[in-house]
């Protein structure tokens, strides 16, 4: 694979960082990851408008424009082929030397890495058509959940969890309420209505959220945005998940407990399929 690594395009094999980077040893990263269909950027400038908030929140200086942010993302596309995947983007603190509590000096540049991660069969995903299965675990992870962060040892310890239980993936549960899934925003559907935890320092904000939102109100469905317990979901008729990269996935079972007749509901199919549709239309 040929990445970009601070202003430079280079085999990946020739990327190195300093082993003082804030990103390795503090976890001071943000990322974004966008998705590719048809060789083309899916929801661009929502992921670019959250990374810019992120890097805000964080106080992290990096002037690469979203023209420039573009032009990198199509650069590496072409170069590696890819036509379905996505792009993973990295920005660091960077470092002054050595490893130290204090942020470096105004000035110190950041880190930034991308990459391409070339993932036929998306689209064709057969986990979508037979839907998916998920625990819960309790939400021990900090309180910034809304910035997008490296800090990912919990998600991956919670999806550890879940493959031990031979399940697929897991839901985290703070204060009796569902926040969101380890790398994924979660609904439930009672009634024909979708209802999804409201947006707060809680969970993180979903691009891939925002619009299926949308095209769901565009398309006459009913939402509530509150948060929502495991019991509810046990007794909802349908639950699904959304993520940049899975689009809309069809939860078929939760703690053990089957959804409906255990297939994928209506609902869930029809926004998976709008969403793909829609998304794909307005790729760049
Ligand atoms: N919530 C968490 C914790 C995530 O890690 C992700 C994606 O990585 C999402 C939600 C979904 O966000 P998006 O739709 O922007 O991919």
């Amino acid at each position: 694979r040929t990445i970009y690594l601070n202003g430079t395009y280079m085999p990946e094999e020739e990327a190195t960082v300093s082993i003082f980077d804030r990103g390795f040893v503090m976890g001071d990263a943000v990322y974004e990851v966008t998705c590719v269909l048809d060789g083309k950027l899916t929801e661009f400038d929502g992921h670019m408008a959250r990374l810019e908030r992120s890097l805000k929140e964080l106080e992290i200086v990096c002037d690469i424009t979203r023209e420039e942010w573009l032009e990198i993302h199509r650069k590496l596309i072409e170069l590696n082929g890819v036509e379905e995947g996505g792009v993973y983007l990295q920005v660091s603190r960077g470092t002054a030397g050595d490893r130290d509590f204090h942020y470096p000096p105004a000035g110190t540049p950041p880190t930034v890495v991308l990459y391409t991660q070339s993932k036929p069969g998306l689209v064709n995903d057969p986990k979508a058509d037979k839907g998916i299965k998920v625990i819960s675990v309790p939400d021990l992870r900090w309180h910034r959940r809304d910035i997008k962060t490296v800090q990912l040892l919990y998600a991956s310890m919670a999806k550890m969890a879940a493959e031990k239980a031979g399940k697929d993936d897991a839901w985290f549960v703070e204060d009796g309420y569902v926040t969101e899934g380890s790398s994924n925003n979660c609904y439930i559907v009672k009634g024909g209505k979708i209802i999804t935890r409201d947006l707060s320092h809680d969970i993180l904000h979903g691009i891939t959220r925002g619009s299926v939102l949308k095209m769901a109100k565009e398309a006459q469905m009913e939402i509530e945005e509150r948060p929502f317990t495991i019991d509810e979901a046990q007794a909802a008729d349908e639950a699904f998940y959304t993520s940049a990269s899975a689009f809309v996935m069809p939860i078929v079972e939760v703690d053990g407990v089957v959804l409906g007749d255990g297939k994928p509901g209506p609902v869930s199919k029809r926004l998976r399929e709008i969403y793909i549709d829609e998304s794909r239309k307005s790729a760049i």
